[in-house]
């Protein structure tokens, strides 16, 4: 007999539904459409958008549709003017919360201050953010980093899949070794408070369980990270896309095992990893912790 607990926050956040419902609408209304990259980063629903027309494509030389759709990641000005210039239609799925580091990062740009990035350079978010400020932008997941400040004005961004908690970490350090550089300093919070919460929740679940699963893309920025909050606190942690991948042995000794995904897991791979741990476990309650996102509520 286990427990299972899951978190009370996972799975979707509201950018990827939004985005989904966006692809899956236009792709039914039109002969099919290529998404500019996958629309998130998860295999099942890359290929249960796949098979209703919705084909990933890595850049427009492979588009083989009239239009094509730019991801919740958002991409940058030059690739949108591509797609116009091509002729092909665009159907622009960013998340707010991307657009809006997009605008922030574009206007501190164009109004002389240096922007740096906390957060992944090939990330396809932080690429598009980049584009947004000329190819100006500073990339750097260190605080240390030596970066160009040339008006000795600076704005601080977040990639949006960051923790506040690491980012006021970054914040903090950049400001200590750069102080004597800065007539200027801003900050702009752009980390999403929903991947926060996801973050936040499996904080709160790590004095319950002996184990947490992880559910989510391999290539989830999101995820990956939300993995690395119950291994920090020395909890055995174990990220899988699939329910197919939980090995039995994991289950060894272990009575409480936490559940949670990341934002761009749908809930269909959430349940089944719930009834892959009922058949091994042989019997299992289910607790499924109690709270919903204000965000989504606030945002959808
Ligand atoms: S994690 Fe946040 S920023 Fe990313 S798509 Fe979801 S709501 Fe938007």
């Amino acid at each position: 007999m286990i427990d299972i607990y899951v978190a009370k926050v996972l799975g979707f956040c509201f950018g990827v539904r939004r985005a989904i419902d966006i692809v899956e609408a236009e792709a039914g209304k039109r002969d099919g459409i290529s998404t500019l990259g996958q629309v998130v980063h998860n295999p099942r629903v890359v290929a249960g958008l796949n098979s209703k027309g919705a084909i990933v494509v890595s850049s427009l030389d492979n588009a083989t549709h009239k239009t094509v759709a730019v991801t919740a990641h958002g991409t940058s000005p030059e690739v949108l003017e591509d797609i116009k210039k091509r002729g092909f239609n665009l159907i622009d799925a960013t998340c707010p919360i991307v657009s809006k580091a997009q605008r922030e990062a574009k206007e501190l740009s164009e109004a002389g201050f240096q922007v740096i990035i906390y957060g992944e350079a090939n990330h396809p978010e932080v690429r598009g953010v980049v584009g947004w400020t000329k190819n100006q932008a500073v990339v750097t997941l260190d605080p240390e980093a030596d970066v160009p400040i040339p008006w000795r004005r600076v704005v601080l961004l977040s990639q949006t899949t960051k923790s506040q908690r690491s980012f006021s970490e970054f914040v903090g350090r950049f400001v200590a070794k750069n102080m004597d550089r800065i007539n200027e300093l801003r900050l702009v919070n752009t980390t999403c408070p929903e991947t926060d919460e996801r973050y936040e929740a499996a904080r709160e679940m790590a004095p319950l369980i002996e184990m947490m699963i992880v559910i989510g893309g391999k290539n989830s920025a999101n995820t990956r990270k939300l993995a690395e909050v119950t291994e920090h606190m020395h909890i055995a942690t174990y990220h899988i896309e699939k329910a197919d991948e939980i090995d039995p042995h994991w289950l060894n000794g272990k009575s409480k095992v936490g559940v949670t995904a990341g934002a761009s897991t749908p809930d269909a791979d959430i349940d089944d990893v719930i009834t892959q741990l009922k058949v091994l476990a042989g019997e299992a309650k289910v607790h499924r912790l109690e709270g919903t996102s204000a965000v989504s509520s606030k945002f959808s």
